[in-house]
């Protein structure tokens, strides 16, 4: 059709051309979407200056069940070792409830107000069943979480207590490649995990509670014997002096156990997470010990054990996901479980025939 304001001469009001419609996805956004491929070389160069968004990738990966990015995470750590082992690593355990949370804000404020950089990782195995793990959330640490100098990560949640434990040894390395000098690994009071923590800490601070009743009985003589610190939470209001009753208890039953090979007898404190009371005395206890045992020895000595022990781990780990990712093991276990529950077999016998038929699968 014809429009007359298309004529040259045409002089009236003129209808602009309409605009085409904005696609909805920005263009320029399209080659982002996928997340760019680090070299390990890459990975490191990132993580030496700090880039937490680099180390987050970096601790997924580590984490991940998937072979090739195993591959590419051994490579990153190896790189990061000869500038890992320089941070103060300290392990936090307490029973659901004890105010491990409230106080890791708290103590963690404390560190970031002295120029510290934190990182709080956390071994938690009963995330495996849970599909979600509770601690080391950062929710959990609401003023902490929204600081740049504290890098939060919760526990790896895929595999054994072993296998969480040895991730979360590996990611302590990759933070202190990145700089954290504080280390916090939390970890839940009941079972086995704060042995795995105390074999990867400097300090083990036990957090417990007063006025419960069952102050002594309550915790394992085990746990006990670990720490380096028992700390009393909730000393404030009506709770003081319960709280300073509990802790001469715990005083008087430490004399019981044998004097600790680093030397250092185990200070009981009492202190409020909630009202930031007794906080500075609990770093000042942490900051001497750590002065103390480097000046003993016992410091370097630690470490060099835990080495070794993680090195033993790292292999029975290892041969224990060869053993149970062997086809031959993998198509033959089931049958031997059942002979042993039918009573056909004996556990011993059931179990040395699954050795065998891994053994002569391995020789093919
Ligand atoms: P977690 O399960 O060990 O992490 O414990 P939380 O930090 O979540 O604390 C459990 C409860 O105890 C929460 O309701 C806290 O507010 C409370 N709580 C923690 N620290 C203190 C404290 O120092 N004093 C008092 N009165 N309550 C506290």
């Amino acid at each position: 059709m014809q429009h007359p304001e298309n004529d040259e001469s045409y002089k009236g009001l003129k209808v602009n051309k309409g605009i085409t419609d904005v696609p909805i996805v920005n263009p320029y956004l399209k080659g982002r979407v996928q997340r760019k491929q680090y070299t390990p070389a890459e990975y490191v160069e990132a993580i030496l200056k700090g880039d937490i968004t680099i180390l987050s990738q970096a601790v997924t990966l580590v984490e991940s069940a998937l072979h090739e990015h195993q591959v590419v995470a051994q490579e990153i750590i190896e790189k990061c070792l000869p500038y890992a082992g320089q941070s103060v690593r300290i392990g936090i355990t307490g029973v659901p409830g004890a105010g491990k949370s409230t106080s890791i804000d708290v103590f963690g404020m404390h560190l970031l107000r002295q120029g510290h950089k934190l990182a709080v990782l956390a071994i938690d195995p009963s995330s495996e069943r849970t599909k979600g793990s509770i601690l080391g959330d950062k929710t959990r640490m609401e003023e902490l979480s929204r600081q740049k100098n504290a890098f939060i990560r919760p526990s790896p949640s895929a595999g054994s207590l072993g296998g969480v434990a040895r991730k979360t040894r590996e990611i302590i390395v990759l933070c202190e490649a990145a700089g954290f000098d504080t280390l916090f690994v939390e970890t839940v009071g009941v079972g086995q995990s704060e042995t795995a923590v105390h074999s990867m800490v400097d300090f083990f601070l036990l957090i417990q509670l007063a006025g419960t009743g069952d102050e002594l009985q309550g915790i394992k003589r085990g746990i006990m014997e670990m720490a380096d610190g028992i700390i009393i939470n909730k000393a404030d209001g009506d709770n003081i002096d319960k709280a300073k009753l509990a802790a001469s208890q715990f005083r008087n039953a430490l004399h019981l156990f044998p004097a600790a090979e680093s030397g250092w007898t185990p200070q009981v404190l009492t202190y409020s997470g909630y009202y930031n009371l007794g906080i500075k005395e609990i770093w000042d206890m942490v900051e001497i010990y750590t002065r103390y045992t480097k000046g003993n020895g016992f410091f370097a000595r630690k470490r060099n054990e835990q080495a070794k022990y993680w090195m033993y781990e790292s292999i029975n780990e290892s041969l224990r996901d060869s053993f149970y990712h062997n086809p031959a093991v993998e198509s033959l276990l089931a049958t031997a479980e059942q002979q042993v529950l039918n009573n056909e077999v004996s556990s011993f016998i059931a179990a040395k025939r699954m050795m065998d038929v891994f053994l002569d699968n391995l020789k093919e």
